[in-house]
């Protein structure tokens, strides 16, 4: 397949339009998650990974130790602990502190790690950042609602404007959220419009979903980038329990949530009369904000997951934007032959947003672009709490149905 090198070629280098994160993975060192661009994985463990800042960090240590002849004690390893600036300790002249810092940052010192970059599997995706950095880096990017103050200082005056008319915007209408600072026509001026699409229209000719192998990326995804500072959603109706989960990591969140779920299965299961339905899963993804959910639509050919992506991908990245990211599979002829695509949204306890979007779907997909007609939608909760189609509680994951028009 000759378009299969051509996607191993783009992933060879890097690329401002686009990177490799590995979804749900998190770094062992930093802690940050995802890991976004290389990621090394322990073939000794069976959950260590190491982002590249860690791995060279790593590497360095290794060689540094090595080099002084200390001796490597076992590490114990420490969960939940950020590192702090133990890298300038690694400078420090007392070996002991310099392990203690270590230790207490990277859990994985051990010469028995054994670390390989990882080149493929199931949590690699490639990702369009739909406000992202242009190439020549002298287009006014539609940093979406935090510009930085030293950013403004550095526009020019009209980009000064357009930053006040967002504010003002954004003061009038609060509910649409996360709208980007460069309309359509001041994009037109910086000719950024054309470069914008036409950027689009590259990361979508290079990875189609019919020609990336499942092997090197699982998952083709555009997405806005996230507001940096997550607040918790206000429009999570009832529990009023958001300062419980306040400051969590999605990670941290779903754990508690696994947790209370399997307490309740518990009770369930020796209470008397007592059966688990689907108010209690809301309840759960309200308390612990597990509130993202997706509609999932089909294709099955590779034409047909090529046009309804890209159709999917302009819908994501126009302005305004159909919601903040979308994802298809890139199933090859060696998997089960079918693609899906899902798109997502932020709350699915917010109905009304859910049905825009398939409305917007709707549009975006007329004309017979997927036989397959079904809109499903799932709510992220259920996956993370093992409630699959067929469940002992008969609940179910797909919450809302649609069709294509
Ligand atoms: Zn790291
Ligand atoms: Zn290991």
């Amino acid at each position: 397949m000759s378009d299969y090198t051509g996607v191993r070629e783009a992933l060879r280098h890097e690329s401002p339009l686009w990177r490799i994160e590995h979804l749900d993975i998190t770094c062992d060192g930093c802690l940050c998650e995802p890991i976004i661009g290389a990621r090394f994985k322990c073939t000794v463990c069976e959950d260590i990974d190491l982002c590249g800042a860690c791995m060279r960090a790593l590497v360095a240590a290794r060689l540094k130790m090595a080099q002084e002849g200390a001796a490597m004690p076992g590490l114990p390893r420490r969960q939940g602990q950020r590192p702090r600036k133990w890298v300038a300790k690694l400078h420090s002249r007392d070996l002991t502190e310099k392990w203690a810092a270590l230790q207490t940052a990277v859990p994985c010192l051990h010469p028995s790690h054994q670390f390989q970059k990882v080149v493929d599997g199931p949590e690699r995706a490639v990702v369009f950042l739909a406000d992202g950095q242009p190439a020549s880096g002298n287009i006014a990017t539609g940093g979406c609602s935090s510009q930085p103050a030293a950013a403004a200082g550095a526009a020019g005056p009209q980009q000064q404007d357009e930053q006040q008319e967002e504010q003002q915007a954004s003061q009038e209408v609060q509910a649409e959220r996360g709208r980007c600072a460069v309309n359509g026509s001041s994009r037109g001026i910086n000719g950024g419009s054309s470069s914008s699409s036409s950027a689009l229209g590259e990361f979508l000719s290079t990875f189609r979903p019919s020609a990336a192998s499942c092997r090197d990326v699982a998952w083709i995804i555009v997405a806005h980038p996230e507001p940096s500072s997550e607040q918790p959603s206000s429009s999570s109706s009832g529990s009023g329990n958001g300062s419980a989960s306040a400051g969590l990591s999605l990670e941290q969140r779903v754990d508690a949530a696994v947790e209370e779920w399997e307490l309740k299965v518990q009770q369930a299961a020796f209470g008397p009369g007592r059966r688990l339905t689907a108010a209690d899963v809301d309840a759960l993804a309200a308390k612990h904000r597990i509130l993202k959910g997706k509609w999932m639509l089909f294709a099955r050919s590779g034409a047909e997951a090529d046009a309804a992506w890209a159709a999917v991908a302009k819908a994501v990245c126009a302005e305004p934007r159909l919601c903040d990211s979308a994802k298809v599979s890139s199933a090859g002829p060696e998997a089960d032959g079918s693609w899906v695509l899902c798109v997502y949204t932020e709350n699915y306890h917010d109905s009304e947003d859910v049905q825009r979007v398939c409305r917007g779907l709707q549009r975006a997909l007329r004309g017979g672009l997927l036989q397959d007609r079904r809109l499903l939608y799932k709510p992220d909760v259920y996956t993370h709490l093992g409630i699959y189609s067929k469940n002992q509680w008969q609940l179910k994951p797909t919450v809302f149905e649609a069709r294509l028009l």
